[in-house]
């Protein structure tokens, strides 16, 4: 018998406990595992704390792990996430804005809790046992003290009634712009590509001329395949990053319980991983 080929299954975007997921980064690779992956990008929110964790775990179960991380980024008042691929986690201006980024997150999240809790039974001790041990807080941790507490059922009634941009308890926190982040990745050698650039439920959407300052910026590709972009976003997308030479990646953004995304619901070709890979630059050790 011919053995056949499997096809490569790769997720270059989950969350783990790291920050907003609900997993370890060994339980999240152990589901990837599970889930048929042979590639997985663990991207989490501002930090690369849980890498380590996740390459060994990848390495025991025959995975490959890319190291990746989502970057908080601001355009104006609109909130833009920028993926890093393999960039050098020692990079000390991307080490700096990650840093600040976390900083304010925690400043934020406490002036959050403490507008929350004007109507509702709910402190900041209450949302801080929501966090693992040195993981990048977010509104998620919030939404899962409202759960503990009986107030809501699950994290999107949380998002739905206290947690969302337009909500009087709502905090900004303050990040840099999206083409300083795109140009401190690329200085760390690491591959810049937008998240879910078109998730207008969520408030991300950007427009073309803002895609081409990216572009100018350094950015390498584009998140086209994601369950916040409808058909025709994707259409739309896959055209553009043709049209400029730019990376298609699909991606699941996993959050373990914390969404209903599921590992492996949206995939990236394995031509478009390999020009990743291509485009990462080793820092010289
Ligand atoms: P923050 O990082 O504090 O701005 O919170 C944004 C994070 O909340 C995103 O990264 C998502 O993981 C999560 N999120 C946004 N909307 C929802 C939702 N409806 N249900 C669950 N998680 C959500
Ligand atoms: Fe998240
Ligand atoms: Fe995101
Ligand atoms: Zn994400």
């Amino acid at each position: 018998m011919t053995p056949t080929l499997e096809p490569m299954r790769i997720d270059l975007h989950t969350h783990s406990a790291t920050s907003d997921g609900t997993q370890s980064p060994t339980e999240l690779v152990a589901a990837a595992a599970a889930a048929g992956l042979s590639v997985i990008a663990l991207t989490d929110h501002d930090t690369t704390a849980g890498w380590a964790e996740a390459a060994a775990a990848a390495q025991a179960h025959g995975l490959s792990f890319i190291p990746g991380m989502e970057v908080s980024t601001k355009l104006d008042a609109l909130g833009v996430h920028i993926l890093s691929y393999l960039h050098d986690p020692n990079c000390p201006e991307l080490q700096e804005t990650i840093s600040c980024a976390r900083n304010s997150r925690v400043a934020r999240a406490k002036k959050f809790v403490e507008n929350l809790s004007r109507d509702f039974d709910i402190s900041w001790e209450i949302v801080y046992r929501q966090v693992a041990p040195g993981a990048t807080i977010g509104r998620p941790h919030i939404a899962d003290a409202l759960i503990s507490q009986g107030i809501v059922r699950d994290r999107n009634q949380a998002f739905a009634e206290m947690l969302h941009r337009d909500s009087p308890y709502y905090v900004p926190y303050t990040v840099v712009s999206p083409a300083d982040a795109i140009a401190q990745i690329k200085q760390a050698g690491g591959v810049p590509v937008v998240a879910h650039p078109l998730a207008r439920a969520r408030g991300h959407s950007l427009d073309e001329a803002t895609l081409y300052d990216f572009i100018a910026a350094g950015l390498a590709g584009i998140e086209v395949d994601h369950r916040d972009h409808s058909p025709q976003d994707r259409d739309w997308l896959r055209a553009f990053a043709e049209r400029n030479n730019l990376i298609i990646t699909g991606s699941s953004d996993y959050h373990g319980r914390g969404k209903p995304n599921a590992l492996g619901e949206n995939l990236t070709h394995k031509d478009d991983f390999a020009e990743l890979l291509h485009r990462a630059q080793p820092v010289p050790s």
